[in-house]
């Protein structure tokens, strides 16, 4: 474990253009239960609602109430829950010139709230709310307390619904942003793979595109994953691969 740890270490320090990409397993260290682990989120019904139509939009647009009467427990108290080591590790690693670029599946936020600055989320965010009728913008602060208060968010021009710019079942993934992601996985040359399955898609050809690209690959994830195969290094404890990283960033810097 320590030696494999120096080595992926040597690697950071040596490429010319280190990604990430991460999923649901990175902020299940900071208390987020996991969307679709065996205990997740989409596991659990909300007033008898699955949560695959709290988020689906053709019931987004015929009620909002239900999806904001759900979200108001998870995704606009996201202040309840702090950053993880891996987060910290990706904020810490790119404040060294060491990360270039996050790519996730996660819409919680973390990652920014780590320090990381280049993150592109590829389920979308929270952070910015689109009016459905006019396409004005509210942030995250602004929405929050009017979902918190039990109301639903609206615009202020023209009265529309605003919807959170999260990917919603029904709902095509951001085209550029999509296509982003891809384009720094066949830039990259080397990619950590920290918390994800990869058995969703886009997740699952993310990586592989990466590989195919001949990138060099770090799987660290609890659970096998498809790509194992392609993994020049693989990790089963997030959490013991962001803290040993971590003291070895610290090492560096504090030398
Ligand atoms: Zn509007």
């Amino acid at each position: 474990m320590e030696q494999a740890l120096d080595e992926v270490f040597r690697w950071l320090q040596q490429a010319a253009f280190p990604a990430a990409f991460t999923g649901a397993g990175v902020s299940t260290l900071s208390g987020i239960r996991d969307f679709r682990g065996k205990n997740g989120v989409y596991r659990e019904p909300w007033q008898g609602m699955a949560v695959e139509e709290l988020l689906s939009l053709p019931v987004f647009e015929k009620d909002p109430v239900h999806f904001y009467g759900w979200a108001r427990e998870f995704v606009y108290r996201l202040d309840r829950f702090q950053p993880g080591a891996v987060h910290l590790l990706l904020a810490e690693l790119e404040a060294a010139g060491m990360m270039k670029e996050v790519i996730t599946q996660n819409i919680d936020l973390l990652h920014q709230r780590a320090g990381s600055r280049n993150v592109c989320e590829i389920h979308g965010s929270p952070a910015r709310h689109h009016c459905r009728r006019c396409g004005s913008v509210q942030s995250y602060d602004e929405v929050g307390p009017v979902v918190m208060a039990g109301e639903i968010p609206r615009c202020r021009s023209c009265h529309g619904v605003m919807k959170p710019d999260i990917v919603f079942y029904g709902e095509n993934l951001d085209e550029d942003r999509l296509q982003h992601a891809f384009d720094t996985m066949a830039g990259c040359d080397l990619l950590l793979v920290m918390g994800s399955s990869l058995t969703v898609q886009p997740a699952a050809s993310l990586p592989a595109e990466a590989a195919r690209h001949g990138a060099r690959i770090v799987i660290v994830n609890d659970q096998p994953t498809p790509l194992d195969r392609l993994a020049a290094r693989r990790f089963r404890s997030l959490e013991e691969f962001a803290d040993g990283l971590r003291a070895r960033l610290a090492q560096i810097s504090g030398a």
